[in-house]
C-alpha cells in the first residue's frame, strides 16, 4: 500500500482512524497535524488559497467566488480575512518619492462613504501603506507619517487642504499631472476590485473586509 506523506513536511504520516464518511485519516508526528489524503470539500484542498486570491484579484466578488469554487460564502470570507492577517507591509526604502492619494467607497451602506488613502511608490510602483476610514486629517496623517518615516525625497499629493498641515512644505508638490500613476492605480483598483466597481450593487458590507481584500491585493 502507498505510503502517506505530509501535505507540509513531505513526511511518512501515519492512519489516524476515518471520518463520518469513511475516509482514511492521518496524522503528521513531525507537524502534529491531522490530515486526509483527498477531501470531498473544496475549502479543505491545498490550492484553494491560491485560486482564491486569483479570482479576488480579477474582479470577483466574494459570492461568485463561493459559486466558482464551490465553498460558502461565509468560508470565503473567513479564508480571505485569515490570507490576510498573515500579510505585512513592505518595508520601505529611505529616500524615495511617493505619491499619496484617497478613493471614495462605501462601507455597509451606499449612504456611508468611505476613503481608501494610500501611499504608491513612484519607482517600484508598490504600495506602502494604506488606510480606510474618513477624509479627516487623523486618516490621512496614518499614511503620511509612515512615508515621513522613511525620509522621502518627495512626496506628491492633490491640493486637499489637510496634506499642507501632515507634510512639510519643502518636500511636498501639488503640481497638476504630478499624481498621475496613483490616479491610474485608482482606476486599475477599480477595476480588479468587485466591491470597488462603479456603478454596480458591490460594495463592501464591513470594513474589516475592505481592509483584508486590500492588504491581499497590494501586498500577497
Ligand atoms: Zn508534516
Amino acid at each position: 500500500m502507498k505510503k502517506m506523506k505530509c501535505k507540509k513536511c513531505s513526511q511518512i504520516c501515519v492512519k489516524n482512524g476515518k471520518t463520518q464518511q469513511g475516509r482514511q485519516r492521518y496524522y503528521c508526528r513531525l507537524c502534529k497535524e491531522s490530515q486526509q489524503a483527498e477531501y470531498i470539500y473544496e475549502a479543505c484542498k491545498t490550492n484553494t488559497n491560491s485560486k482564491l486570491v486569483k479570482l479576488l484579484k480579477e474582479g470577483c466578488g466574494v459570492r461568485s467566488i463561493s459559486r466558482i469554487l464551490d465553498i460558502s460564502p461565509k468560508t470565503v470570507n473567513r479564508r480571505l480575512l485569515s490570507i490576510s492577517n498573515d500579510l505585512r507591509a513592505p518595508l520601505i526604502k529611505r529616500g524615495n518619492s511617493y505619491e499619496i492619494d484617497e478613493m471614495c467607497t462605501y462601507v455597509g451602506s451606499k449612504t456611508k462613504r468611505r476613503y481608501i488613502a494610500y501611499a504608491l511608490d513612484i519607482k517600484s510602483k508598490e504600495v506602502v501603506s494604506f488606510v480606510v476610514g474618513t477624509r479627516t486629517k487623523k486618516t490621512l496623517e496614518h499614511v503620511t507619517s509612515t512615508v515621513l518615516l522613511s525620509n522621502p525625497k518627495q512626496i506628491f499629493t492633490d491640493k486637499l487642504n489637510i496634506y499642507k498641515s501632515l507634510l512639510p512644505e519643502e518636500i511636498h508638490c501639488t503640481k497638476q499631472y504630478s499624481i498621475n500613476h496613483i490616479e491610474r492605480m485608482n482606476l486599475t483598483l477599480r477595476t480588479h476590485l468587485k466591491r470597488l466597481n462603479r456603478r454596480t450593487i458591490c460594495y463592501s458590507k464591513s470594513s474589516l473586509m475592505l481592509v483584508a481584500c486590500l492588504k491581499i491585493y497590494f501586498w500577497y
